[in-house]
């Protein structure tokens, strides 16, 4: 071997080991950009409630509203605003605990129709309130998961109450399950208003909205899907979606089947 043979190798692993750096440093960098909106985003939805409780509390405080009836109703708006950031902080504390690396999934084999069951009897109400229908379409056979019922039945509610959010009165929800190859799919299919092609990739991003006005009026938090696709992510599943503005979504989720 001669030494200029060495040095060509080396120079090569030393610009191979520069591209490496240079790929880690823009990784860190695109992070640390990540995290900064994040913080940005979050103070600013903290921010919306608040503004508006403090504008109320001081003028109730300061005898500014003369009639019993509009006290009331500032009370009530009071009221509605700390409930919104109450689903914020407890929607972020979920999604910061889903993320810890401690954090274990408590797996047992459980049954997806019941799951399906529990989380339609909770929406029962609601969807009844909305005058939209529902339709549920079991597989034949039975179909046994490996997961954590409590999640799994936290990501079907989820869906559902998306659905329900983002659908007008008089709409269809239709819920259905299948089998393909080891994975248990659940559907839920909506005839709302559907999602512009080009915002699908980001709506399982924190606090994405694809309208801001509509989700915070609906008692949205822009933070159900993200939960959605981490607890999906930690049962080693899959999630996604197909929409059409203004004619409806379909979110589709799979998860692992118990031997
Ligand atoms: P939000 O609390 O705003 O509903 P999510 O994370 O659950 O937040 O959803 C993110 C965004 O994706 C929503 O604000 C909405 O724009 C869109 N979206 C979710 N589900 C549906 C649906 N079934 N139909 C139409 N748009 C939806």
């Amino acid at each position: 071997r001669h030494d200029w043979d060495l040095g060509i190798r080396g120079s090569d692993e030393i610009a191979q080991l520069a591209n490496a750096i240079r790929r880690m440093s823009a990784n860190l960098q695109q992070y640390k950009e990540q995290r900064r909106q994040f913080l940005a985003d979050i103070s600013h939805e903290l921010r919306t409630p608040l503004t508006y409780m403090k504008g109320y509390s001081e003028v109730l405080h300061l005898g500014l509203v003369q009639e019993k009836q509009d006290r009331d109703r500032y009370l009530q708006l009071l009221y509605h605003q700390s409930v919104q950031m109450q689903r914020l902080v407890e929607d972020l504390f979920e999604l910061a605990h889903l993320e810890q690396d401690s954090f274990k999934l408590t797996l047992k084999r459980v049954s997806l129709d019941k799951i399906i069951h529990h989380a339609l009897e909770l929406m029962a109400g609601p969807l009844d309130q909305k005058n939209i229908a529902l339709s549920y379409s079991p597989s034949p056979t039975p179909l046994y998961v490996e997961g954590d019922d409590r999640r799994l039945h936290q990501v079907i509610v989820n869906l559902l109450d998306n659905a329900l959010k983002y659908t007008p009165s008089g709409g269809e929800i239709a819920v259905s399950t299948s089998q393909d190859g080891h994975l248990a799919i659940v559907q839920i299919t909506d005839t709302g208003v559907g999602i512009p092609h080009e915002e699908l990739p980001r709506i399982w991003e924190r606090l994405y909205r694809v309208d801001k006005s509509r989700s915070r009026a609906t008692g949205g938090t822009g933070l159900g899907l993200a939960i959605c696709h981490e607890i999906i992510q930690l049962h080693h599943g899959s999630i996604a979606v197909e929409s059409e503005e203004d004619k409806g979504s379909q979110f589709r989720v799979g998860i692992p089947l118990s031997r």
